[in-house]
């Protein structure tokens, strides 16, 4: 069994895991196999969640829950990269479907805007 703890930010249970890259992340309690032992990997393919990705406050308990606060990076920063994906085929989306040209030339213009920002 997983042993859990408390977001100190939002008392979620969380379970912190290890990840591909040899590091320790916070995962949502709920979201983690029954079967997990100790020195398991985070697999968001198994159904895993990031806590990251559902924490109000991830940006305060990045780094282990310490207290030392590190600027919060503009690049690459993993919750927002989900969303972005979702934005985009929402988009897409409308581009296949509307019969409104000037509601395509939006959602267009949006993804254009996306793209070059990324
Ligand atoms: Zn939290």
């Amino acid at each position: 069994m997983a042993e859990t703890t408390q977001c100190k930010s939002c008392n979620r249970d969380i379970v912190w895991m290890g990840t591909f890259k040899g590091k320790k992340m916070p995962v949502d309690a709920d979201t983690v196999p029954d079967t997990f032992e100790e020195g398991d990997i985070f697999d968001k393919r198994k159904g895993m969640v990031s806590h990251f990705d559902t924490c109000s406050n991830a940006a305060q308990h990045r780094g282990g829950g310490s207290r030392q606060s590190a600027p919060p990076r503009q690049e690459n920063t993993p919750a927002l990269a989900p969303k972005l994906n979702i934005a985009i085929a929402a988009l897409k989306d409308v581009i296949e479907r509307t019969t409104q040209d000037s509601v395509k030339t939006i959602a267009e213009t949006a993804l254009q805007q996306i793209a070059r920002s990324r």
